[in-house]
């Protein structure tokens, strides 16, 4: 498995030297291992937020040659990446909806028996 380096920024405002400074070391060490260098915007907190820093920084990543591998993660978006992830995995049976409790798991002694696999539970409403 190759490696995995992340830079993952506020968008609080623009990119401060200190956090250049990470991302550098990030990147360098991603690139010493032929590994990939990701960026994930970390966009949880908008109160936070100014507005356009999240392509102010990215801007200044590329002016400093540093380009990230495949698409920018927004944070805030991947609860969406997460859904299309477990629908897969529950569509392609590899998934199964489960009604144990933390207790009950508990009760089998920590470890999760697989108990709810042939139940073909539905997802439950909320
Ligand atoms: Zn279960």
């Amino acid at each position: 498995m190759s490696y995995i380096g992340r830079f993952a920024p506020s968008p609080s405002g623009p990119l401060h030297f200190g956090s250049l400074v990470a991302a550098l070391g990030s990147y360098f060490q991603a690139k010493s291992q032929q590994g990939q260098w990701l960026v994930r915007i970390e966009d949880l907190d908008p109160p936070r937020e100014m507005p356009g820093a999240a392509s102010l920084i990215l801007e200044t990543l590329e002016a400093y040659q540093l380009h990230w591998d495949g698409e920018v993660v927004y944070q805030s978006q991947r609860h969406d990446l997460y859904q299309h992830q477990i629908e897969y995995w529950l569509q392609s049976g590899q998934a199964y909806y489960c009604q144990c409790t933390r207790k009950q798991i508990k009760a089998m002694g920590g470890f999760y028996q697989g108990t709810c696999r042939d139940l073909t539970l539905n997802q439950p409403d909320n």
